[in-house]
């Protein structure tokens, strides 16, 4: 064998494995999309299910199983103001039944939720009567393990615009659990906290690059 074709099935081989090492790394980085469970409180439909599902595949590559649903627990219901079911309290419940082996648990509900709103120095935000119990889309904690979404607010603007902001708000909140904070890119679904229907139409469906590649860290609402 001469020098030159030696040098070249060095080489040849080198490339070789570069590529297997390539696609192996690319296979691995598919099957580690986050493993989650959609939890249904009280009856939901299964469009709304599913979905959920489609919009949690597409964004994090996740491989997403359906819980049978469970009633929503009394001891969340509150009529400070019209009845509602606290999100907290729901959160740390599916917190309670998530399996090991999820990484998080997404409560789904046709309910009303709500939130105590609190100012940066911790007390309650201002009109109180109107923030201590503030009805809600969702609620999701940075790192935590569940969060929870309501379709109660979503509007009657047809079935497009509900499934529509249904999907934002799921990859929102799971994108909190996912350890990202609000984001000041003005189109990302993890823009700001989401208070009103034109917060939701404002934002596309998806993770800015930034949000993308960030991860977060402290504690952020809604
Ligand atoms: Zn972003
Ligand atoms: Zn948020």
């Amino acid at each position: 064998m001469s020098v030159r074709s030696a040098l070249l099935r060095t080489a040849l081989a080198v490339i070789l494995l570069l590529q297997w090492s390539c696609s192996e790394g690319t296979s691995q980085r598919r099957e580690r999309g986050p493993v989650l469970m959609v939890q249904p409180l009280g009856a939901v439909p299964s469009a709304h299910v599913d979905s959920v599902v489609r919009a949690l595949q597409r964004e994090y590559r996740a491989r997403v199983h359906i819980a049978p649903s469970l009633p929503l627990p009394e001891r969340a219901l509150t009529t400070v103001r019209t009845p509602r079911y606290r999100a907290d309290t729901l959160i740390v419940r599916l917190r309670g039944i998530k399996p090991d082996t999820i990484d998080h648990i997404i409560g789904l509900t046709e309910s009303d939720i709500s939130h105590t709103k609190r100012a940066a120095d911790g007390t309650i935000k201002e009109p109180r009567s109107k923030y201590q119990d503030f009805g809600i889309f969702g609620l999701g904690y940075v790192n935590g393990p569940s969060c929870v979404i309501s379709t109660f607010r979503l509007g009657d603007d047809g079935e497009q615009r509900f499934f529509d902001r249904l999907c934002k708000i799921a990859v929102h909140e799971v994108g909190h659990n996912r350890g990202l904070p609000h984001c000041p890119e003005q189109h990302c679904v993890m823009r700001d906290a989401v208070e009103r229907i034109a917060s939701i139409d404002g934002t596309d469906r998806f993770l800015c690059l930034a949000c993308r590649g960030r991860s977060g860290e402290g504690v952020v609402e809604h």
